[in-house]
């Protein structure tokens, strides 16, 4: 199961990611930045006062990242498809809240991280820091090729202060009469034999192929 930590860690190897904030006019925005810091209260960004980013996060509270860590994708095979190396990719969303200065200060004395937001904000007053507090988020390291490991696909989904998350994959049902056309038709090996077949959430692309091929109706759909 994945810590805070191990979110972070994965966002800071990325480097930097899209940030997304709902634009206030019913669209949404997005710009490159990256987290500085955590804890145990959530993921710290900073930005200034004047940006529409600091506006957008200050007036809806929320906040979508996201990013990709993988090697030069432009590799093609012998029927000329293009061949994905190994990597990972990591999403968020959730709810953002501003830190004030005190709270800046108390965690530089414990955490060097975040020593960077007291320099920012004594150089540049306008200087704001933010908190991802509230968030549910996946990590989706993939292996199209095979290479690392006999399966293409690990996703793993997490929460943190107080959010939910659905389990990746999708489901079958006890309609299921066992007739192996899924099977044939996953190639990321994420279907169990049995009475009824199952799915491996975490290595189900939710791709649909079993929803579409099964002839009882028995795969459900995901509802978000
Ligand atoms: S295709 Fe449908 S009925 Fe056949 S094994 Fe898969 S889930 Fe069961
Ligand atoms: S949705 Fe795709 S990856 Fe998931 S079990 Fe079905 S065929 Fe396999």
């Amino acid at each position: 199961m994945m810590t805070i930590e191990d979110v972070y860690r994965k966002f800071d190897e990325i480097g930097c990611c899209s940030f997304a904030t709902p634009d206030g006019h019913g669209g949404v925005e997005a710009r490159i930045a990256h987290f500085f810091a955590y804890d145990d209260e959530g993921l710290y960004l900073r930005t200034m006062d004047v940006k529409p980013f600091y506006r957008q996060l200050k007036e809806s509270g929320r906040l979508a990242v996201c990013g990709e860590r993988t090697e030069a994708k432009v590799v093609f095979d012998e029927d000329n498809l293009p061949l994905f190396k190994p990597g990972y990719q990591m999403r968020v969303s959730g709810e953002v809240r501003e830190l004030s200065m005190a709270e800046v200060e108390a965690k530089a004395a414990h955490d060097r991280n975040f020593n960077v937001a007291v320099h920012d904000i004594a150089k540049y007053p306008e200087t704001r820091v933010l908190v991802l507090h509230r968030f549910h988020g996946e990590l989706y390291d993939y292996d199209y090729a095979m290479a690392r490991r006999d399966h293409k696909l690990y996703r793993e989904r997490f929460a943190f202060g107080g959010d939910t998350f659905e389990e990746p994959g999708l489901r079958i049902t006890d309609s299921c009469i066992a007739c192996g056309t899924c099977l044939e038709g996953c190639s990321f090996k994420a279907i169990v034999p049995g009475e009824p077949y199952a799915i491996l959430g975490e290595r189900c692309d939710e791709c649909g192929n079993c929803y579409h091929v099964c002839p009882a109706g028995a795969v459900e759909g995901k509802g978000r």
